[in-house]
């Protein structure tokens, strides 16, 4: 499959790399250092429309094609991966389930919220019984008044503290097993109303009433991502009426499935983005140390890890790009979407590594950005299907596929 990006696509791209250099590199440092949300940022990306790239128009969303999603995701994570996962946990996890399974008034009721960046969303499903194993759900909906009342606590949950529209999973039929779960939307108030309020985004009184019984829990404390709103999701006795199923019911973890294998492409984007900002400063550092490019053979190691770096970014490219591909042409692509994620996160896992270790002491001061994305780098490993996961899918589909079923 040939790269080709358009002009548009090319031209999206500059765009957000302007941004990220004179809006988030002077910041993503205190930021991290802060554990701070980035709310001044996150409203100069809704004003640009990045929280509803690839949304149609007509639910408020930029209408572009799903690989200017990627574009924004990738040079966003180049500098500051905190900020890619606001805008990629958002839209994949949060706004997809709605655009892909949601019926036509779920869709007018919470769409332009999200697509436009007014409210921030998110998607609830792991738990302390469920996490590479999805089906182990505990929490349970149970059919009342012609609703349901959810009982449960989702962990570790991107903008749980944040956003105030969510798509979580609860058991309706426990012998069933993972047929039993099902999704369903819930909303709940933004933590930081005097922030969101401050900035112009992040609370839509318009969404009242929120949902009885769902609220944020403990912010975690994180190795990285340290910009990422992450927190407990807390669901007690919250009454959800029957509009708010989001497909029927017994389907939520099919949909899951399929929005993580439409969510690891994209973590392919921001873990690939990761690894080309690590080269970026390695390539900097390298340039400061030796101006001239004169014939210095004790450099020759340094250059030969750039030159790695830089191949293995390109080859990453092609992975990302081309399970987005096979993604817009309806062909099948859970297999090459979990090749996407596993390689890239990895790739920036040793990237950043290797950069850290370029740079020397200066590569594990907080002055240079490599530390930051080292620590940032791990969790690409672990969240949306840890590697060990996406090996499994990966090895289990060769299988499936030689034995013809
Ligand atoms: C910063 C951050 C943000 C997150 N955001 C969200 C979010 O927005 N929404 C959400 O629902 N979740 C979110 N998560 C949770 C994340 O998706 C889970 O952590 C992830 O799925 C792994 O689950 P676990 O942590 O329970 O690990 P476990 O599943 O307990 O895995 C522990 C270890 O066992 C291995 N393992 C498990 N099963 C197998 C197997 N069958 N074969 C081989 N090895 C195996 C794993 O690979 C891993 O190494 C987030 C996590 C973090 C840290």
């Amino acid at each position: 499959m040939a790269l080709e990006f358009t002009k548009q696509h090319d031209t999206l791209r500059h765009e957000v790399r302007e941004f990220g250099l004179a809006e988030i590199a002077p910041v993503a440092r205190q930021l991290d250092a802060e554990s701070r949300f980035p709310w001044d940022n996150v409203k100069r990306m809704a004003d640009r429309g990045w929280f509803g790239v690839n949304v149609p128009e007509r639910y408020g969303g930029l209408g572009l094609d799903y690989i200017s999603y990627l574009i924004v995701l990738e040079e966003l994570a180049r500098i500051d991966v905190s900020h890619a996962m606001t805008v990629s946990a958002h839209s994949t996890l949060g706004m997809s389930p709605i655009l892909a399974f949601g019926d036509e008034s779920q869709k007018q009721r919470y769409l332009p919220f999200l697509a436009s960046g007014s409210v921030l969303g998110g998607f609830g499903l792991t738990e302390p019984s469920a996490g590479s194993d999805a089906g182990g759900s505990r929490t349970t909906a149970v059919r009342e008044n012609g609703g349901y009342r959810i009982n449960g606590s989702k962990i570790f949950i991107t903008h749980a503290g944040v956003g105030e529209i969510f798509v979580v999973t609860a058991v309706t039929d426990r012998a069933q097993g993972a047929r039993g779960i099902s999704s369903f939307i819930v909303t709940k108030e933004t933590t930081a109303r005097e922030q969101a309020d401050r900035v112009g985004v992040g609370h839509a009184p318009a969404l009242e009433p929120y949902t009885p019984g769902v609220r944020a829990g403990k912010k975690e404390d994180k190795m990285g991502w340290r910009a990422s709103d992450t927190r407990e999701l807390v669901l007690e006795d919250a009454i959800v009426p029957e509009s708010n199923r989001l497909g029927p019911e017994g389907e939520g973890f099919v949909n899951f499935m399929k929005t993580l294998d439409s969510g690891r492409i994209g973590i392919g984007a921001v873990a690939l983005g990761l690894a080309r900002g690590a080269f970026d400063a390695a390539l900097a550092f390298e340039q400061d140390r030796n101006p001239e490019d004169g014939p210095d053979p004790d450099r020759q190691a340094a250059r030969f890890a750039l030159a790695d770096m830089a191949t293995e970014i390109e080859a990453t490219r092609y992975l990302v790009y081309g399970a987005a591909a096979l993604r817009i042409r309806g062909r099948p692509y859970t297999r090459e979407a979990s090749m996407a994620k596993l390689y890239s996160s990895e790739l920036a896992m040793r990237a950043t590594t290797k950069a850290v270790q370029l740079l020397g002491a200066d590569g594990y001061s907080a002055e240079w950005p490599v530390e930051r994305m080292m620590r940032d780098a791990k969790i690409c490993e672990i969240g949306e299907g840890t590697s060990e996961v996406q090996r499994l899918v990966i090895a289990r589909s060769f299988i499936r596929e030689s034995s013809g079923r």
